[in-house]
């Protein structure tokens, strides 16, 4: 049988070649960096890391289940130590066996029933067949610049190639966005920057990484709420606990709390409600000096910086393959093809708190259904039967996401865990 080849070696193709190995499946992962941990490698080539990053989430709620960080990790672990803890994983596991790293995959091609998969390595040019394609190579590498009208003569760049808060030194600096990765930035930029202002479009829940002592995505423990009882308990509760956006000058958010990513930041709002952080609306166009603003109020900058989010990107296979339907693919449970039954889509998937386990579950299914369709070929079609009616559903616990890029691929973690999990226990049963 040839391979089935794994592309990436973040925390999602470190555990899909795990579960694909622990069942006999023969595996081959392909890296473009020279060592495992995914984007947690700040090194590595691909990655959209910065020095000041840490979890968002808290490290129990984001750990492999079964590989737990040690006790003396802090809270929420710095990019460096998550690094770390990739490769003890995959020395735990006995992994580095599959993986063939300097290894950039530049296509795939269906031939027959199987994968031409050529890569690079080191100058070389490579290729190999395989028996299945599982793309693992990441959803926040591809920056989406956003579209902004004129022209900008001083220094820009994307929150991807932001790595340290020695480019704001002495600069009037605007930040674009209010993201996860944006308010981070922004709080890094007012230790070093002459000026920093912020342009902020629309309404975030904003909360603070711990409450009463504890991680905050720690808060409820296992009680289950309906979802939309949830939405409105939780709501309150941030509103509670952060007060209103609009206290701080900030737009309130105008849909309901989950229907968008929050955002999880303990010294954000402290910035701004101490004026270290100008709040500006939204771009009308850029200036050679600066950017002018929808109230028409003008400034000056000498540097921009887009944390502007990321597109889907999977450069390397054609887009007709992946089922795409405005910008995310359509698959079933964000992983199953319904025109290949053999490529699968790995961690694109994005929810509140799914963390590297959720990933892991995932993993799990689909080195099942690969296993079935080696043992069990009548009840794998029985399978791909359901991916094709399935394909369009989405699992969203019944929220209306806000029509964004970032949303296109986001999940209700609990529903999405309780399907995958209903999937595996129907494979494991005749
Ligand atoms: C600043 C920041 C903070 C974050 N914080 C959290 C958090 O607190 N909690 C959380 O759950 N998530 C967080 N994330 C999300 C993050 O995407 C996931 O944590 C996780 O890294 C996704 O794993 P992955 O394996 O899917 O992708 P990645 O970690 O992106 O790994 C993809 C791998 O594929 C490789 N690759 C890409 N293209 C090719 C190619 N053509 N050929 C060969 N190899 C290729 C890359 O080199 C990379 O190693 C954060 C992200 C960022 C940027």
């Amino acid at each position: 049988m040839h391979p089935y080849v794994v592309i990436g070696a973040g925390p999602m193709g470190l555990c899909t070649v795990r579960r694909l190995a622990e069942l006999d499946i023969p595996v081959i992962g392909l890296e473009a960096h020279s060592d495992v941990g995914g984007l947690w490698d700040i090194n590595s080539p691909t990655s959209t890391m910065y020095e000041s990053a840490h979890l968002i989430s808290s490290k129990r709620m984001t750990e492999f289940a079964d590989f737990p960080m040690a006790d003396d990790i802090a809270t929420y672990p710095r990019h460096d130590q998550m690094r770390d803890y990739f490769r003890s994983y995959v020395k735990h596991f006995n992994l580095y066996q599959y993986y063939q790293f300097d290894s950039w995959v530049d296509s795939c091609e269906p031939e027959g029933q199987l994968w031409r998969i050529t890569y690079h390595q080191k100058g070389k040019r490579h290729e190999l067949l395989a028996s299945g394609v599982l793309l693992a190579n990441g959803t926040l590498h591809h920056p989406n610049h956003g579209n902004f009208k004129g022209r900008f003569d001083g220094i820009y760049i994307h929150s991807s190639e932001y790595r340290s808060a020695d480019i704001f030194a002495n600069k009037r600096v605007l930040i674009i966005g209010c993201g996860n990765s944006a308010c981070d930035i922004a709080v890094d930029a007012v230790h070093r920057a002459k000026s920093v202002d912020m342009v902020v479009r629309r309404g975030y829940y904003f909360l603070p990484k711990f409450v009463a002592g504890r991680p905050t995505d720690t808060l409820g423990g296992k009680i289950r709420l309906p979802n939309k009882l949830k939405q409105i308990v939780d709501g309150t509760l941030v509103r509670l606990i952060s007060g209103k956006p609009s206290a701080y000058g900030l737009p309130d958010p105008d849909y309901k709390m989950y229907e968008s990513h929050p955002v999880v930041n303990s010294l954000f709002l402290h910035h701004i409600g101490h004026g270290d952080i100008k709040v500006r609306p939204t771009i009308a166009e850029l200036t050679p000096q600066g950017a002018r603003f929808s109230d028409d109020n003008e400034a000056e900058y000498d540097l921009i910086l887009a944390a502007t989010g990321y597109k889907l990107h999977y450069p390397f296979l054609d887009q007709a393959h992946l089922n795409w339907q405005g910008d995310a693919p359509r698959l079933y449970l964000n992983v199953f093809n319904p025109k290949h039954n053999n490529l699968f889509v790995m961690g694109m998937v994005e929810a509140t708190g799914l963390g590297w386990q959720g990933r892991d579950d995932q993993a799990q299914l689909v080195a099942k259904v690969i296993r079935t369709q080696i043992d069990d070929p009548a009840k794998a079609t029985k399978f791909a039967d359901k991916v094709k009616r399935k394909a369009q559903l989405r699992i969203n616990g019944g929220m209306n996401y806000l029509e964004l890029e970032r949303m296109a691929y986001y999940v209700h973690k609990a529903d999405y865990l309780a399907a995958i999990n209903n999937e595996m226990r129907e494979l494991q049963l005749g």
